[in-house]
């Protein structure tokens, strides 16, 4: 099947239950179970089905079975956002004493999350230049479990060497975990081009509407095979997990990462996605290919009108042919498209502040992927308590600007925008 019929058919059989055309919400917490044997043989995986919310309930099935689908991937695992993904997917590798290696270019969350916190956990972060993956291979170590990195970055609208990182991580056995969030999975697959994990913050390009929270995992065929080649690296999955009397993941006939990440972490540290919103992200995942071709659409004309701008100094946005990152967006992304994320500079921090505080149709909102446009200057809020060297380092420069180009028409955003840098 295409993307499209995928976000719309896939993962639901309406024949069941009262043949209910929208995918029904099991509002529920537990699930009565038919007699002990049935609930014996459910803990045991002898059959499969829901036991507790925690772990797995009908309605985010779907949407997980979906979005596996969508990305091309073997299956999915929900999440209540994408920093429990992005830890999820970290955690279930890596342990006290590993390390990973992350891209020089991340979300703030991603950075603070896999720097500072799981330092505490005894994992440390080392740090690969995304662009070209020039100094990547020399960072693997016998300790090294994964490689993250996010195929178009946000805040800094960088796309990864991808095809480079998956060669160098294959060579090594490592594990490649990309954070597809803003490319979404209507624009790019990682998983076509090699890449082992795909996470996303669902709570945007794929929400598009601002109103819920969410994150995903999904796991490429085949991870199995991998873990038992690379089995001194990935023993959890290949030696007895102790506290699942001693199932060993490799021998289930399942998709691992997944798997483990549902019975191991979601049962312990419980990040599990709300029944609610999984029902929302399957309204909404209707649209997705719809929705992020108009918002690349839009940002490029915008786009455009800055680039004209004289009030404009730089423009930062991979759909305009001066842009760094065009040949990598044409390479990668269907259509050659950009999703929805620009970034330009103007003459001052005192001008930068100016604008924001002149639109009137975008809103000032540290959110991206909305169907409103929304406008940020992230050195006079997201990063305000930086000093200017440090502001340097985290890649925000004072008259930055940051837009998150919504499906209004481009005409009224252009306009709005010239009003305000006049
Ligand atoms: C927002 C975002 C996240 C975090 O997702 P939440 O759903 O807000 O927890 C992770 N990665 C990227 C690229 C994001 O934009």
């Amino acid at each position: 099947m295409e993307k499209e019929t995928i976000a719309i058919h896939a993962g639901y059989n309406k024949k069941q239950g009262n043949g209910e055309m929208s995918v029904p919400i099991s509002q529920t917490t537990a699930y009565a179970f038919r007699d002990s044997e049935h609930a014996a043989n459910l803990f045991a995986l002898k059959e499969l089905g829901p036991i507790y919310t925690r772990l797995t309930n009908p309605t985010t099935d779907v949407l997980e079975q979906r979005f596996a689908q969508l990305e091309g991937g073997a299956a999915a695992i929900c999440t209540s956002s994408g920093q429990a993904a992005i830890f999820y997917a970290i955690a279930n590798v890596a342990e006290a004493g590993d390390n990973i290696i992350i891209s020089d270019k991340l979300y703030g969350g991603a950075v603070t999350l896999l720097t500072h916190t799981i330092k505490r956990f005894g994992i440390s972060a080392k740090v690969f230049k995304s662009d070209d993956a020039s100094n990547l291979e020399e960072l693997i170590d016998d300790k090294t479990k994964a490689i993250f990195f996010e195929s178009l970055s946000n805040p800094q609208i960088a796309i990864t060497d991808v095809e480079k990182v998956v060669e160098i991580a294959k060579r090594h056995g490592v594990l490649t975990i990309c954070d597809n969030t803003v490319a979404s999975a209507a624009l790019f697959n990682p998983i076509s081009w090699g890449v082992d994990v795909v996470v996303h913050s669902t709570s945007k390009y794929t929400n598009g509407q601002g109103t819920a929270i969410g994150g995903i995992v999904v796991e490429r065929d085949g991870l199995a095979e991998f873990f038992k080649a690379n089995s001194n690296r990935y023993s959890h999955f290949t030696t007895p997990d102790e506290s699942y009397h001693g199932l060993v993941y490799t021998d289930v006939p399942l998709p691992n990462f997944c798997l483990r990440i549902r019975l191991a972490l979601l049962r312990d540290i419980g990040a599990t996605q709300a029944p609610f919103n999984s029902w929302l992200l399957i309204q909404t995942l209707e649209t997705l290919g719809l929705r992020v071709d108009k918002h690349s659409d839009n940002a490029l004309e915008v786009a455009k009108f800055l680039e004209s701008h004289p009030k404009v100094k730089a423009v930062n946005y991979p759909g305009l042919k001066s842009n760094k990152y065009y040949d990598k967006a044409q390479k990668y992304f269907k259509g050659g498209k950009a999703s929805g994320l620009i970034s330009f500079d103007v003459e001052s921090f005192e001008e930068a502040k100016r604008i924001i505080d002149s639109v009137k149709l975008f809103s000032v909102v540290v959110n991206i992927g909305d169907s409103k446009s929304l406008i940020t200057h992230p050195a006079s809020t997201t990063h305000s308590q930086m000093s200017p060297e440090e502001l340097v380092k985290a890649g925000v420069n004072p008259v930055t600007v940051r837009l998150s180009i919504g499906l209004e028409n481009p005409v009224d955003l252009i306009e709005d925008l010239n009003q305000a840098l006049n």
